[in-house]
């Protein structure tokens, strides 16, 4: 099988060595496959196993596009639970290492709300959580995300079984119309496919069937 370094894309040196130290040197497949989608601007429809290193596959993306000294939301993950989003957040800190100053703020239900409202208001860079806490801090006005350039719906599907539908679509209506939209789903039911119809725009598909 082939190999794919993260060095055949063009990362920033400290990105790549960041990547090195954490002991990523390959790409996994679906990395290989829609990371460079994701870096040209592309929407995506992936789908891949768990433990596929998903995370990093939008996250690194992400990463590039944060313009530090705006400490407003610019990247938002949208995650069915509380245990994912608190894995992912820690996936993109430890990814964000090679950066001075990514802040991070993690907003889920379950969880007391005033921290969560006292570290949005020294500003956050990227938020991940869980749709029902994220609506609920849109409609106080403790989050604002009109400045949001990536929204990634992850584990989609498991989302939508557990009833979030209304709020991911409220959320997604407050973001702007050009936004990127990363959708990542294990199954492509009938809702997956209209919301892709509704909130993205000529998304790329990409599948990667086994994890090797
Ligand atoms: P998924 O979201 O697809 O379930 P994760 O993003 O949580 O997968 O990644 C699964 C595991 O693989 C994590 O422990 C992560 O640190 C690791 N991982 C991700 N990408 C790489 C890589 N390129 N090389 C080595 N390990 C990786
Ligand atoms: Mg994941």
């Amino acid at each position: 099988m082939s190999t794919h370094p993260f060095s055949e894309l063009p990362l920033p040196e400290a990105l790549l060595k960041n990547l090195e130290q954490i002991g990523y040197r390959e790409m996994t497949p679906i990395q290989q496959k829609s990371l460079p989608l994701a870096m040209a601007g592309k929407d995506l429809i992936a789908k891949a196993k768990t433990g596929s290193g998903k995370t990093a596959a939008f996250a690194i993306s992400m990463l590039l596009g944060i313009e530090q000294r705006f400490f407003g939301c610019q990247g938002l993950v949208l995650c069915p639970t509380r245990e994912l989003a608190t894995q992912v957040a820690n996936e993109i800190r430890k990814l964000a290492r090679y950066q001075q100053n990514i802040k991070v703020v993690t907003l889920c239900g379950g969880q007391p709300i005033g921290p969560q409202i006292g570290s949005l208001a020294h500003g956050a860079h990227i938020v991940v959580g869980t749709p029902g806490r994220i609506q609920d801090h849109l409609r106080k006005q403790t989050l604002t995300i009109d400045q949001v350039k990536t929204v990634v719906l992850d584990e989609a599907d498991r989302m939508l079984d557990m009833g979030f539908i209304d709020p991911i679509e409220h959320i997604l209506g407050h973001t702007p119309s050009d936004r990127q939209t990363l959708l990542y789903s294990a199954t492509y039911p009938k809702q997956i496919r209209a919301l892709s119809q509704k909130f993205q725009s000529e998304p790329e598909e990409v599948t990667v069937e086994s994890v090797h």
